[in-house]
């Protein structure tokens, strides 16, 4: 990175799928670098596949970055930049770096098959490069097309890696990757490399799938004479059974998470936190989470994404969410009753979503439920004169009103809270009737501790 470089990342999806949790990860991690360096964050969309990216998956992902909480500075897609690929192609072409090669796949495949019953590694045997101009001419008067391979130099490519630390990969054993198809299409290599240094990538934070790419893009690089950036391979995230994650596995979409009701930060905490030296905890700020974590604190073990954690993680984060961050959450979802009703129902909640539920029993009328009226018609004869205000339902209040019932029936413990609670919310479990009692007023709870609907 050049001096008084702004340090630059990129996430960059095909648009062939909604994102998952597993594509989650890369897009974090950039995303808490770039706040942690107050740095640029490009999304790039690798959409050089026309059949398979479609607008409807480039436009998903801009709406689930935005509602993980990723803003990206910059916009870019692969598909509008074809001219620089070209230039990229002609000038390889020129220096001797891309050769033209003929063979169908069935002839590669063949050639494989026999490599490999001899014992020999399969890799390209770059026969192609010794044909000569005539044996050219002659294959393409066949009506064959030639796709392209980058010459690699068979040396050991080694980087510091941020997050694996020295990376060495001989680039002897590996074939010489085709960068253009015959049919002129572009694989992931070449596009990738032209953008990231027209962009000014200065860090490539991607899943450590990608560690052998990374040895033949720095050869693509060094032979485009351009900056090479830092690298950074993390761990990938696996099912909780170890299977790697793939784009079928539709309900671990962030789409299918959101509409679950997981919260954004608890996937994000969950999808950075698993698999590193930090404890996987709720973080309730990505500015946090960037000061918690960032790609040089991950382990080298596959980090196995869990249901149940995500879950529980959701619960622990809304129990503990402070009003001011639900305020405007819960304004969208037509919530009222301010801080008062945010602290009475959030210890029992599992989705934001649920806070309407408990919304509508306080505020709208419900028919109670009465097993046996002794309680509820002693609690509605105790219950304290209204109108309340808020003042008045102190601990104080409800312990008087409690032991008032308690003489009057003799009932105690489950026996008096039950009936109270079936009555007063027409449910079994909930928040603290004690805090919800205010919040439901005394018209509407006396009328349901008579067993009027109200
Ligand atoms: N489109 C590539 C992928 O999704 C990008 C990899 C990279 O970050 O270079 O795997």
């Amino acid at each position: 990175m050049k001096k008084n470089q702004t340090p630059t990342v990129r996430f960059a999806p095909s648009p062939t799928g909604f994102l998952h949790i597993g594509n989650a990860r890369p897009a974090l991690m950039n995303w808490l670098f770039r706040l942690r360096h107050d740095g640029r964050f490009i999304l790039r969309l690798d959409d050089t596949d026309g059949l398979r990216s479609t607008d409807e998956f480039a436009q998903a992902i801009v709406e689930d970055l935005t509602w993980l909480g990723i803003l990206p500075d910059a916009f870019f897609r692969q598909s509008d930049r074809f001219s620089l690929y070209d230039a990229g192609v002609k000038r390889l072409i020129d220096d001797g770096r891309l050769y033209p090669c003929y063979e169908t796949a069935d002839e590669l495949d063949r050639r494989r098959k026999r490599q490999m019953a001899r014992g020999l590694p399969p890799t390209y045997d770059r026969a192609a490069l010794k044909l000569s101009g005539s044996e050219r001419a002659a294959l393409e008067a066949e009506g064959r097309r030639p796709h392209w391979r980058f010459l690699l130099d068979h040396k050991v490519v080694e980087w510091e890696d941020m997050a694996r630390g020295t990376v060495s990969i001989d680039c002897a054993s590996l074939s010489d990757p085709i960068l253009r198809r015959e049919d002129g299409t572009y694989l992931y290599t070449l596009p990738s490399v032209i953008d990231d240094i027209d962009l000014g990538i200065t860090h490539v934070i991607r899943g450590e799938d990608h560690i052998t790419n990374t040895a033949v893009q720095i050869q693509v690089f060094e032979a485009l004479e351009g900056a090479v950036p830092t690298f950074a391979h993390h761990n990938l995230l696996t099912t909780a059974s170890g299977e790697g994650l793939s784009k079928r596995l539709g309900h671990l979409s962030l789409r299918h998470l959101r509409e679950a009701g997981m919260e954004p930060m608890a996937v994000a905490s969950l999808a950075v936190l698993v698999g590193s030296s930090e404890a996987v905890r709720p973080v309730s700020s990505m500015e946090e989470l960037a000061q918690v974590i960032d790609v040089t604190r991950l382990s080298h073990a596959p980090a196995k994404f869990d249901e149940k954690e995500l879950a529980a993680l959701n619960t622990k984060l809304l129990h503990e969410l402070p009003y001011e961050a639900a305020k405007d959450r819960l304004a969208l979802l037509n919530v009222g009753g301010g801080e008062e009703f945010w602290n009475a129902v959030r210890g029992n909640i599992v989705r934001m979503t649920d806070a309407l539920v408990w919304w509508e029993i306080v505020s709208k009328p419900i028919k109670p439920v009465i097993e046996d009226s002794t309680v509820p018609l002693a609690a509605a004869h105790k219950l304290p004169d209204g109108p309340w205000n808020k003042e008045m339902w102190s601990p104080f209040t409800w312990q008087v009103w409690t032991q008032a019932i308690i003489a009057e029936t003799g009932k105690k413990g489950k026996e008096l809270f039950r009936p109270l609670r079936l009555a007063l919310t027409g449910r079994e479990h909930g928040p603290e009737i004690a805090n919800l009692l205010p919040l439901i007023g005394h018209e509407r709870a006396l009328a349901r501790l008579e067993g009027r609907e109200a």
